[in-house]
């Protein structure tokens, strides 16, 4: 594929190739072209362009650093091993960069509400953070038995002043909040936003939280030239719905020596039904309004998946992420809950930086492969986020 292909994705139409589109009913599809041509509208605005670069130095922390992880890679006794910082970030993460985006976005168009589901709560409180700041009222649905596990989340949401709404149907949990929220969406969506939290869902907003995450390759590609005078030879990052790592990777995609890979997790093995890596086993499908690989249940429902990190329990990937695979331009390899635990532990004990356990998954795979790589070689890894939200669980599983 050339250059300009890269870049030119996806098409007006939303598509990766045979991914991604518009796969909503036909009114909603006049309203996500709306938030599209919005969107193209303030992303051509040099005020806003300024504007979200002042928040992402001063409110965000941004640039993040690039730390070279000597100890870690003196262990592995193979390559040099690089963390991109996304831990630093205000509230701990990446997602803070989209949300920060689509909050603007969301003002700029007059928006009364912003409407989304949370899981563990990690996008609830950055969403909830990002519309603090920018004045636009927000409202969060919940799955009542992920409210009793996420306290801390639970909490800072309700500080940040959005409207936490508690999901009891079903298993409440992850997908009854998505149904929950969605419903209340359709309620109004002219005056509502559907602020999702990765690079998944319809036409346009694979491609905007994608634009808005790119700042991470962008900043990583620009320091790791200017201090190694060279690019690194892996750049890995984990992939839930696929945003950290479409973040961390558009900036490389035409960098053919750049060796990019996605890790998925394994979750209890991928020959159980307890994991979550649609790109490793799953298959052409559609999910939330997209086109994408998707793991399926006999039925051909979306399946039941499970990672030890919530934020990447997800039956799908984007459809960027669909095409990069099928193009062979990145891999996507996976790692199980153990190594990810193994990571977890180890990057805490040896560099004395707590991964989140989404992130610690990059990690397992970069601990696993630079041994089989030499010296002068280099795995930058995306540092998703931090891993305080994950502290008390890990504690409790090994007893600590
Ligand atoms: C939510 C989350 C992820 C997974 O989401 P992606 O869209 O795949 O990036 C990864 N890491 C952290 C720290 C998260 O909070």
């Amino acid at each position: 594929m050339s250059t300009d292909s890269f870049a030119a994705m996806p098409d007006a139409q939303g598509y990766f190739g045979p991914y991604g589109g518009q796969y909503v009913p036909d009114h909603l599809k006049k309203i996500m072209d709306e938030i599209n041509t919005s969107y193209e509208e303030i992303r051509a605005c040099p005020d806003f362009q300024a504007e979200l670069a002042s928040l992402f130095a001063d409110y965000v922390g941004r640039p993040s650093p690039i730390f070279h992880a000597k100890r870690l890679s003196e262990q592995l006794g193979g390559a040099q091993i690089y963390l991109k910082r996304e831990d630093l970030n205000h509230t701990g993460a990446h997602k803070i960069n989209h949300c920060l985006g689509e909050a603007l976005l969301a003002k700029f168009m007059g928006k009364k509400k912003v409407i989304a589901e949370t899981g563990a709560g990690q996008h609830g409180v950055a969403l909830a953070t990002a519309c603090a700041l920018v004045g636009i009222p927000c409202e969060i649905h919940m799955g009542q038995s992920d409210i009793e596990k996420e306290h801390p989340n639970v909490v800072k949401m309700k500080i940040l002043g959005c409207t936490l709404i508690p999901v009891t149907a079903g298993a409440a949990t992850l997908k009854e909040a998505v149904d929950s929220a969605f419903e209340e969406y359709l309620k109004n969506p002219e005056e509502f936003i559907y602020a999702i939290g990765s690079v998944v869902g319809p036409h346009p907003f694979p491609k905007m939280v994608r634009d808005f995450q790119s700042i991470i390759g962008k900043e990583a590609r620009e320091q790791f030239l200017e201090r190694q005078q060279c690019l690194p030879d892996y750049v890995t990052a984990c992939v839930g719905g696929g945003s950290n790592a479409i973040g961390m990777f558009t900036a490389f995609l035409n960098d053919k020596d750049v060796q990019l890979v996605g890790v998925e997790p394994a979750g209890e093995g991928l020959d159980t039904q307890r994991h979550s890596a649609s790109l490793s086993k799953g298959k052409f499908g559609y999910l939330h309004g997209m086109a994408c690989y998707v793991l399926e249940d006999d039925e051909g429902n979306p399946a039941q998946v499970h990672s030890i990190a919530s934020g990447l329990d997800y039956p799908g990937s984007g459809p960027e992420h669909s095409y990069l695979k099928d193009l062979g331009r990145v891999q996507y390899d996976n790692v199980t809950d153990q190594e990810c635990l193994d990571a977890f532990m180890r990057l805490s004990r040896v560099e004395g930086i707590i991964p989140a356990l989404e992130s610690a998954h990059a990690v397992a795979w970069a601990i696993r492969t630079a041994p089989n790589l030499t010296a002068e070689q280099s795995i930058l890894i995306n540092l998703s986020g931090r891993g305080d939200k994950d502290a008390d669980y890990v504690a409790e599983l090994l007893g600590l």
